[in-house]
């Protein structure tokens, strides 16, 4: 180190969550590619006209100089990569924003590298700010992020006895971590979501393909719904409690397609 300030490091970040701290600061948690989820503080940040203020809302895609310090870090520099504006001036997108944002929250632990579950988040953003088909984005976000820490489910054959599934329904067990054959599917008392032959092939085509190759699938209402208790399921099992988002995202789903919020939804 010959900068002489061995204690400051930059990283590129996307705001995760923040909460007020004194009188004018705020404490932001921060998605980073090599030290996964970080704490730090960004001091003056609610006053106005603050320098750093206007780069650090909710789920912006930031580059920060970051003064290390040992229980928080200190944010002393911030610039806007991309403010995915689309996102957090939607109610709809920005309700699927924060569930996938917390899901990359979930699985990323404090000061370990998560280099693609960090590209992930920030492609994903990217893709929200401008699809018409977000919860499409949502669940192949959510299988996606699976497939990278480790935690594909098997959706090709019986993940119990390894036998190939016949074309036709089957059951899917989170606890087992995949779809199971019908001999199988009477082993155990773990909880089993039914799982249609139309929904077994999205759920593969989202598992092989990047989004834009899935973005305008015509998913019908049984199997969307199939799948959106598969992968739930799943996630949380994984993950290992229930997250939190999830319920606002089914309040906000219900609601008509939802337009931009009057003059913006401020993070603050
Ligand atoms: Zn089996």
């Amino acid at each position: 180190m010959t900068s002489g300030r061995p204690n400051l490091f930059t990283t590129e970040a996307v705001v995760l969550r923040h909460s007020d701290l004194g009188e004018a600061d705020r404490l932001l948690w921060l998605l980073t590619p090599q030290r996964g989820v970080i704490r730090a503080t960004a001091r003056g940040a609610r006053k106005p006209g603050s320098k750093l203020g206007g780069h650090i809302d909710l789920l912006c895609y930031v580059k920060l100089s970051i003064r290390e310090g040992r229980e928080l870090h200190g944010i002393s520099q911030a610039d806007t990569i991309d403010a995915f504006r689309n996102v957090r001036t939607d109610l709809g997108r920005l309700s699927r924003g924060l569930n996938i944002g917390e899901l990359a929250e979930r699985v990323s632990v404090e000061d370990a590298p998560a280099p693609a579950v960090f590209r992930l988040l920030v492609n994903s953003l990217g893709w929200l700010a401008t699809t018409q088909n977000a919860d499409t984005l949502v669940r192949w976000f959510a299988l996606r992020l699976m497939t990278i820490t480790g935690f594909k489910p098997e959706l090709g054959a019986c993940v119990d006895c390894g036998n190939e599934l016949e074309p036709d329904d089957h059951v899917f067990s989170a606890e087992r971590g995949g779809l199971l054959c019908p001999s199988c599917r009477s082993q155990g008392s773990d909880a089993l979501h039914p799982a249609s032959l139309g929904t077994i092939k999205v759920l593969r085509h989202l598992a092989r393909s990047d989004f834009p190759a899935v973005e305008s699938l015509n998913i019908g209402a049984e199997e969307r719904r199939q799948i959106e208790r598969i992968l739930r399921s799943h996630t949380n099992f994984v993950i290992g409690r229930g997250v939190l988002s999830s319920a606002f995202l089914d309040e906000v789903r219900d609601w008509p397609e939802v337009g931009p919020v009057p003059g913006g939804i401020r993070a603050d």
